[in-house]
């Protein structure tokens, strides 16, 4: 990896803006207690108009006598040219900028860089994001052969508790609204044009937080991210990684939401799971995998089934066998996660061939499985590496 081209570090630091309006911070959730509904965040005192749909800008404004025109106007301003302020542009008609100036908002929106540091990959670059509150979030833009993925964050800090995961061990702070989530894709999109790189492709909900405990916020983003008329990004390559909240896959599934859904596995019994993922215990493997094979009928996507491979806990030929019944008729890709190393998890990554012959006895059960190339380590920008901290680039 160390010789491959550096393509994100000609990615150059980007102009500061700030975050429209802060929820108020939600009290912690024990774990037990959640569910989408229960987690939603409260509506905020003032919304930022980039966390807000194209149909929602229409309605709101022909509801106050604009015509519709204004409400795309601004929404491909912030979307498709990623606009730190509206207002700034000729587009701006003098009805939609008095629309703007009476709400207070102006549509701004934005988020502070607190940092900004490359992996020696050259491939990896991680985001450390101030939001308006002073909450920081990670954002990771990772580079393959001419496409680029991004990794965002749906909660600051998260409460599912995996034990091996650094966000996890943080605990909850809160949630993100969609404007948030919204401002990670905008914040590297434009990265990635000020380098004149391509846009981005590929989009990854596997930064800090549960999604699915997020999940009005988490739809209202992508239904924007994926909109046409903004950043356009293709549903069939957004994936959302859940550690297994059954009533989120279930909606997901009643809903026909149209992305790819990851499903945090990692053990292959009850007992083992929950020693890794407490929550675990609130959904076992039986329920869970009944929620995938309802997800994978009321779709037709496959299941990516993620596995982050401990030495010794979760990676020999018996919890392979035993994770290939687990996925029998149930279409699946499993992706193998060599351990990244957090603080507070003594655990080691799997070696190398004791991984590849976990995906050997996967492949004569039928089950399809990649492994996946560790990225990003050395700047903690890794899978379930990322916390809320100020690091220096
Ligand atoms: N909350 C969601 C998405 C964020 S975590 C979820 O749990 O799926 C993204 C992925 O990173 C998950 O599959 C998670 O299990 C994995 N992960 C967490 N900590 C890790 C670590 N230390 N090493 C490797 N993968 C890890
Ligand atoms: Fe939360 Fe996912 Fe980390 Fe578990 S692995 S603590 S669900 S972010």
């Amino acid at each position: 990896m160390a010789q491959s081209p550096p393509v994100e570090s000609r990615i150059p630091a980007l102009p500061t803006f700030s975050l429209g309006t802060a929820a108020g911070l939600p009290p912690r959730f024990p774990v037990d207690r959640m569910s989408p509904s229960e987690t939603t965040p409260q509506a905020t005192a003032v919304i930022p108009w980039i966390g807000v749909a194209r149909a929602g800008l229409e309605a709101r404004m022909t509801a106050d006598g604009l015509s519709a025109t204004h409400a795309q106007t601004l929404f491909r301003l912030l979307h498709r040219e990623l606009m730190p302020d509206p207002l700034a542009s000729p587009d701006a008609l003098p009805p939609l900028r008095r629309w703007l100036e009476a709400r207070g908002e102006g549509g701004r929106r934005g988020v502070d860089v607190a940092s900004e540091i490359a992996s020696a990959d050259g491939l990896t670059r991680k985001y450390l994001l101030r939001l308006s509150d002073g909450q920081t979030i990670e954002t990771v833009l990772m580079g393959f052969t001419g496409r680029h993925t991004a990794c965002v964050s749906t909660q600051a800090g998260c409460a599912m508790g995996c034990v091996f995961c650094a966000t996890g061990q943080m605990g909850f702070v809160r949630h993100l609204t969609a404007g948030e989530i919204v401002a990670q894709v905008h914040h590297v999109q434009s990265a990635l044009r000020a380098a004149g790189q391509r846009d981005l492709r590929n989009l990854v909900l596997m930064g800090m937080g549960e999604p699915l405990n997020n999940y009005d916020a988490v739809m209202t983003a992508l239904e924007i991210l994926c909109d046409t008329c903004g950043v356009n990004l293709g549903p069939s390559r957004v994936t959302i990684s859940t550690v297994g909240v059954v009533p989120g896959i279930r909606r997901m599934a009643r809903e026909r939401r149209p992305y790819p859904l990851a499903v945090s596995l990692h053990g292959s019994t009850d007992e083992e799971r929950s020693a890794l993922i407490p929550a675990g215990r609130r959904w076992p493997l039986t329920e869970l995998l009944d929620a995938c094979r309802d997800y994978t009928e009321s779709t037709g996507h496959l299941i990516f089934v993620e596995w982050t491979l401990i030495a010794g806990r979760n990676d020999t030929e018996e919890h392979a066998t035993r994770l290939g019944a687990l996925l029998r008729g149930i279409p699946s890709h499993v992706n193998l996660i060599p351990l990244n190393p957090t603080q507070a998890f003594e655990g080691t990554a799997t070696a190398r061939d004791a991984a590849q012959t976990f995906q050997r006895v996967l492949r004569e059960a039928g089950i399809p499985s990649t492994l996946r190339q560790r990225r990003g380590i050395d700047v903690a920008a890794g899978c379930g590496q990322l916390r809320s901290q100020t690091t220096t680039s």
